[in-house]
This record gives C-alpha cells, sequence and structure tokens, in this order.
C-alpha cells in the first residue's frame, strides 16, 4: 500500500478474540518447546486462538524459508536448509503430547530438492504412524512443479486421509499473487494426484478479496471439480504482512453463505465458506453444512 492510500478498516465481522487459557498455552509449550514450526504462526493465521485452543495446529515441515515469494504469503523466501532428519519424530512428539486424532501436515515449495519435499512428507507421516496408527493425515502440499508424478509416486506409500493442494486464487491473479506458480499446474497435481489416489478426497483452497470476479470464482471451482477435487475451503484473503498484497475488498459473511451453497451446487462435498476458512480451519470435522 502506497503512503498515500488510506488503509482499509477492518469490517466487524473480522475482528477475533485473543487467545487465551490452558489448552492454548499448552499446544504453545508442545509447539515451541519441540521446536515445530506451524503454518498457523508463519501466516499470521488470524484463527491461532481458536484453533490453538482445541488443541490443533498445522505443522510446516521443511523449514520455514520457501523458495518462492508469493505476494499472499508472509512466509519468508530465500535458501532453504536440507531437510531435518530429526523433524518426524518432533512431529511424532507433538501428536503425542497433544493426543491428536487428526494433523495436517503442510510445507514451505522445496524446488531445491529434486522430489519437491515428498519424500519427508512420507517419512513424517510414517514415523507418526508408526507410533499412532488411529491419527488421520491430511496433506497440504506445495505444486511439487518440475518432478509432480515423481511426487505423486512417493506418496503412494504413505497415503493421507486427505490430500490438498491450494489453487489459492484465480488464473488472472496468479502473476499478482503467486507468480512462481501456474493454475493448471496445479489443477494436474490434483488430478494426477485422484487418479493414483480414487479413494482419497481430494481438497484445495481459494481466497476472496484480492480482486477476482464471480464469475472467475465460478470458474475455478467448477475447474476444480473437473480434476476430481471434492473438498474446498473459500475465505477471506487478509494482508498477512506489510510487504504483502493488498485488500481489494472484504467479501462479506452472506456473500461467503451464499459461495458455501454455490459450491455444494456444483458438486463439492466438503465445503467451508467463511470469512476466517482457511485450509485446515476445522479440517478434522467429518461432515460440513
Ligand atoms: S486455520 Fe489452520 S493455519 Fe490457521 S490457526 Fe487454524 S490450524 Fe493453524
Amino acid at each position: 500500500m502506497s503512503e498515500s492510500t488510506p488503509k482499509r478498516r477492518l469490517p466487524p465481522w473480522l475482528k477475533r478474540p485473543l487467545p487465551a487459557g490452558g489448552i492454548y498455552n499448552n499446544t504453545s509449550d508442545i509447539v515451541k518447546n519441540l521446536n515445530i514450526q506451524t503454518i498457523c504462526t508463519h501466516a499470521n493465521c488470524p484463527n491461532q486462538g481458536q484453533c490453538w485452543s482445541r488443541g490443533t495446529a498445522t505443522v510446516l515441515i521443511l523449514g520455514n524459508i520457501c523458495t518462492r515469494n508469493c505476494k499472499f504469503c508472509s512466509v519468508a523466501t530465500g535458501k532453504p536448509q536440507p531437510p531435518d532428519l530429526t523433524e518426524p519424530a518432533r512431529l511424532s512428539q507433538m501428536a503425542e503430547g497433544l493426543g491428536l486424532k487428526y494433523l495436517v501436515i503442510t510445507s514451505v515449495n522445496r524446488d531445491d530438492l529434486a522430489d519437491g519435499g515428498a519424500g519427508h512428507f512420507r517419512d513424517c507421516i510414517n514415523v507418526v504412524r508408526s507410533k499412532r496408527p488411529e491419527i488421520k493425515f491430511e496433506i497440504l502440499t506445495p505444486d511439487f512443479r518440475g518432478c509432480q508424478s515423481e511426487a505423486v509416486e512417493i506418496l503412494k506409500d504413505a497415503l493421507p486421509f486427505v490430500f490438498a493442494h491450494n489453487v489459492e486464487t484465480v488464473p488472472s491473479l496468479y502473476k499478482k499473487a503467486r507468480s512462481g506458480a501456474d493454475y493448471r499446474q496445479s489443477l494436474n497435481l490434483l488430478k494426477m494426484a485422484k487418479d493414483k489416489f480414487p479413494d482419497t478426497p481430494m481438497k484445495s483452497s481459494i481466497m476472496l478479496g484480492i480482486g477476482e470476479t464471480d464469475d472467475e470464482v465460478e470458474q475455478a471451482l467448477r475447474d476444480l471439480r473437473s480434476v476430481g477435487c471434492e473438498r474446498l475451503t473459500i475465505g477471506q484473503y487478509l494482508k498477512p504482512s506489510k510487504e504483502s498484497l493488498d485488500v481489494v475488498e472484504y467479501v462479506t459473511p452472506e456473500k461467503f453463505d451464499w459461495w458455501g451453497k454455490k459450491a455444494i451446487e456444483i458438486g463439492f462435498n466438503w465445503v467451508i465458506s467463511a470469512p476466517f476458512a482457511r485450509s485446515s480451519y476445522f479440517a478434522e470435522q467429518e461432515n460440513t453444512g
């Protein structure tokens, strides 16, 4: 935002209570003591108070430095470290400490690794699963640019309960918001994963408020359905750092409800559409709506 641009006032429905309470502190202590990275913190997620107070957090594996520089995201860009081989065991301790039944794992983009980091996803799942076989995993993966078929092949050895990859926005805004990515490439990953794992639900997420039109959003939802994606979250983009893209519009809760109904009409069977919906928000919920 330029100096002369007036700061947008947050509408009342986007005010969130401050985090508090014993369960929040317990989650925070376990995460800190085990040196676990979370996307909740790195993306300045507005739901951290609520999710951590429910004893749930989304872990960010493969470091906290991303090889891309998406303008909607506040995760740092640079040259990442090699995968930390102690990470799977630390995640396992976290799962034990929090008594998790559902764990969402995501990562930064690792374009520096030949497999895009897929092998480390597999190792994390397998180590946690060996200790707590009852846990359901949801993975929110990068687009595995340049190694999609290898990555999908690797992940067959650690099949999650839900496979997620976010298109994030409509294709016309990729240059502005997600310059290192390609919309078709993201759809292709979901299609490849669905073809390979037909019984695994595919999930994606889209943010509103970056400048997309309704027609573009509807087309994106139809595109997602056409590659076999069944689960969807739609949420408000909120500028996570000073350097990130400005918000173009605050979409009303009523409009989110409308999109939720539209998504069901288009054929999704699990939808959370709300201002604070994020990919991992209430991910463990069996049914929505
Ligand atoms: S919505 Fe996801 S990223 Fe945000 S606090 Fe909850 S678990 Fe973390």
